[in-house]
């Protein structure tokens, strides 16, 4: 049996909605579905989830609603009216719409996370009962009754390990359960969601919870391009690749898919296959367990991330000087910092950190503090810093395979000011400059993707 998922924009509008009922009626193995809200109909449209977090403030701050409200209604007024429903099911929504702020919640942020959660709710609702009216016995399956429990975080949760014997014990209905995603309870009883786009993660949950053969994740692209389609024209897409080399590309930014989600599916070791609602019969990009993995290139896709900045030292006789690291990452640690990379050499060090993590206040502090704690010769701090990651499961058996990869980055005059390899057998990370990022990944591209003849030169 199959869990399938359909992100916002495969449910935006009536339209869209049918082309969900006809994937469900293709393959009677889809027999979980899981809901996002309504995302955005075109590019300048605004998601449903978005505008119950307007409604949530404006509850909050004591200010208008009636606008806002009407605004949401509309969108699922807009579905619902283009499959002729009962009147009955939009009152509902409706109603639950409007009673929102009635409801007592624990505090600002529970509050939030309850309006949040109606995006999802709600469009599950609506599937259920567009999915009858089209002939598909659906039932709508409540993540409480379900079992779906998530730690204290209102708006950040994880998922609790009891989930998941609580999903397998859940004898589900016949025919397709309906289960809105991107939230879950509380051992308390309280609404809280993942973080944005979570919806995903839900999907995973079911899956390893119902023991599926296969989890499907519909989205508005055909899969997964080799590189980013706004860097490199009509990219490749992957036909398939394995859950670490899946890991590696969206932690280097690449979006399709939540980087969270990924996990349940792994401890389930059930295979993701990542589609287009809009184009159903593209066979999208599978995401497999390494076992029995052959890969058939020797890079599978080419990320780049800017978002990183560096503090970098200086000190003679660095690497002699026991607990060191341990001072540096101390400081970093009492500001609630975390870092991604420290490549060290004799004499220097340099930290890479997620820099939206950062305020220019808190960067200042923090390198404050290390100057006193670590008395560094020199220290500074870089923000014009990109990195660039190569992934491929094939990398792991080639030899020399690294030329293949600078040489083309000297030829586009890229400057590298790190590599580091190594610690996963599967990926490549550089470091070079934000200007050059878009070039570097162009450039490896062409070397791995590219006929020889056919190629360009990156500028
Ligand atoms: N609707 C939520 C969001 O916009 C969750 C999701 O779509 O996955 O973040």
């Amino acid at each position: 049996m199959r869990v399938v998922k359909f992100g916002g924009s495969s449910l935006a509008d009536g339209a869209q909605f049918a082309k969900v009922v006809a994937i469900m009626k293709a393959n009677p193995d889809r027999q979980v579905i899981v809901t996002s809200a309504p995302g955005k109909r075109h590019p300048g449209d605004v998601k449903v989830t978005d505008l119950l977090i307007k409604y949530a403030q404006a509850v909050l701050q004591q200010g208008e609603t009636a606008a806002i409200v009407a605004e949401i209604v509309a969108r699922y007024q807009a579905i619902a009216t283009a499959f002729n429903l009962d009147a009955q099911v939009m009152g509902k929504i409706e109603n639950e719409l409007y009673q929102l702020p009635n409801i007592s919640f624990k505090n600002a942020d529970y509050l939030m996370a309850g309006f949040k959660a109606r995006g999802e709710k709600l469009n599950a609702f609506l599937m259920t009962a567009v999915l009858n009216q089209e002939g598909v016995e659906a039932t709508y399956g409540e993540p409480k009754t379900l079992g779906i429990v998530v730690t204290d975080h209102p708006n950040d949760a994880e998922v609790s390990r009891e989930t998941y014997d609580r999903l397998t014990a859940f004898r589900r209905p016949l025919g397709v359960l309906v289960v809105p995603g991107f939230y879950g309870y509380t051992s308390r009883g309280d609404i809280a969601t993942f973080s944005r786009g979570g919806s995903d993660i839900t999907g995973a949950i079911l899956a390893n919870g119902f023991h599926a053969d296969l989890y499907e994740n519909f989205t508005d692209v055909d899969g997964v391009a080799a590189a980013d389609p706004r860097v490199v024209a009509n990219p490749q897409m992957i036909q398939e690749m394995t859950y670490r080399e899946m890991r590696e590309l969206s932690y280097g930014g690449f979006g399709v898919f939540h980087d969270e989600a990924i996990l349940p599916a792994i401890a389930g070791q059930i295979p993701i296959n990542l589609k287009n609602t809009n184009h159903p019969s593209a066979p999208g990009t599978m995401i497999v367990p390494e076992q029995h993995f052959v890969p058939k290139h020797a890079i599978t896709g080419i990320v780049s991330s800017q978002h990183f900045g560096a503090i970098y030292l200086h000190r003679y006789l660095l690497n002699k000087e026991v607990g060191f690291t341990l001072k540096l990452l101390q400081v970093l640690a009492r500001h609630g910092i975390s870092y991604e990379h420290m490549p060290s050499g004799i004499d220097d060090l340099t930290i890479i950190l997620d820099d939206r993590q950062l305020t220019e206040a808190k960067r200042k502090a923090i390198c404050a503090e290390i100057q006193e704690v670590v008395h560094p010769d020199v220290l500074k701090w870089i923000d014009d810093y990109a990195i660039i990651m190569v992934v491929g499961e094939g990398m792991a058996q080639r030899t020399g395979l690294i030329q293949t990869i600078l040489q083309p980055l000297a030829s586009a005059g890229v400057h590298v000011s790190m590599i580091n390899e190594g610690a996963s057998q599967i990926s490549l990370m550089l470091g070079t400059s934000r200007e050059s990022a878009n070039r570097a990944v162009k450039a490896i591209y062409n070397a791995f993707f590219i006929p020889i003849n056919q190629r360009l030169e990156v500028q």
